[in-house]
């Protein structure tokens, strides 16, 4: 398998008043192409910083981030990234703010207009691509984020927790359609979520972090099959991976609440 995304001994720390201070020491982690993992750990840990590396927003203060082989030297249309805040442009329909990120690659008029529409119609949105984000709920604005990642057919989806400001169901509605997407298309995913039965039920493997410093604490496999469905939710075999990644995560000194 390929290797997608790699950090080599990447650190990053921030000159701070009484000296520096390490928000990631030396994160070493292969995530191959078509991936799926997600990144959990206390808050402070280090999950956006990582992320931020990989998107090319944050530069390591030492060893290096590549992806598809090179050196990651900013962000990239190699990359979609996507944030729990939903950053559309309101004064843009959901079609004009999935094609904004299209004209920026240069792209034609005609193919804009058609990535647009695929991506639209992939997150289910056709029907309100017309439609101004004021009037969308929570959970459309973000498939309308997603849409305007996927429009660029990026090679990598680095997504910050997408979901954490949706209700639950919405949320869990979301997931399944993220997972058929990524099962059609099988786009390396990297998914930060701060929700341990997030975690478990998208990713092929579920990266821990732990914090004082920042860094990678464990890598877990979830060894459960795709298409993954409401009955593998309810296994004995997810809760006992959720078990795992629970006592991971919240039971390291010094943890602090995962909010
Ligand atoms: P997480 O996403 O796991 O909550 P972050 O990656 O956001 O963690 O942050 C990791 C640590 O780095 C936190 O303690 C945060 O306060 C610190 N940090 C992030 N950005 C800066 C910065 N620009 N200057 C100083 N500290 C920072």
């Amino acid at each position: 398998m390929n290797i997608r995304i790699s950090f080599r001994n990447a650190s990053k720390s921030y000159d701070v008043r009484n000296g520096t201070f390490t928000a990631l020491d030396q994160v070493s982690l292969d995530i191959f192409d078509r991936e799926f993992v997600t990144v959990v750990g206390p808050s402070g840990c280090g999950k956006s910083t990582l992320m931020a590396m990989a998107a090319g927003l944050v530069e390591p203060s030492s060893g290096q981030v590549l992806v598809g082989g090179e050196p990651v030297t900013g962000p990239g249309p190699d990359r979609g990234v996507i944030f729990q805040q939903y950053a559309l442009f309101p004064w843009l329909t959901v079609r004009k703010n999935v094609e904004f990120g299209l004209r920026l690659a240069r792209l034609g008029k005609a193919e804009v207009r058609e990535r647009a529409e695929r991506a639209i119609e992939l997150v289910g949105l056709s029907d309100f691509a017309d439609t101004l984000p004021k009037a969308l709920s929570g959970g459309m604005k973000q498939r309308c984020a997603i849409a305007r990642a996927y429009a660029v057919d990026p090679h990598v989806l680095l997504m910050d927790e997408p979901f954490g400001a949706l209700d639950a169901l919405t949320r869990v509605q979301l997931q399944d359609r993220l997972l058929d997407t990524w099962s059609r298309d099988q786009r390396t995913v990297m998914f930060i979520t701060h929700d341990v039965d997030e975690a478990v039920y998208l990713a092929g493997r579920v990266i821990v972090m732990a914090t004082k410093p920042g860094r990678l604490l464990k890598v877990i496999d979830v060894d459960l099959p795709y298409p993954r469905t409401e009955e593998i939710r309810l296994s004995s075999a997810f809760s006992r991976i959720r078990g795992e990644v629970w006592r991971s995560v919240y039971h390291q000194p010094d943890a602090a609440p995962a909010i």
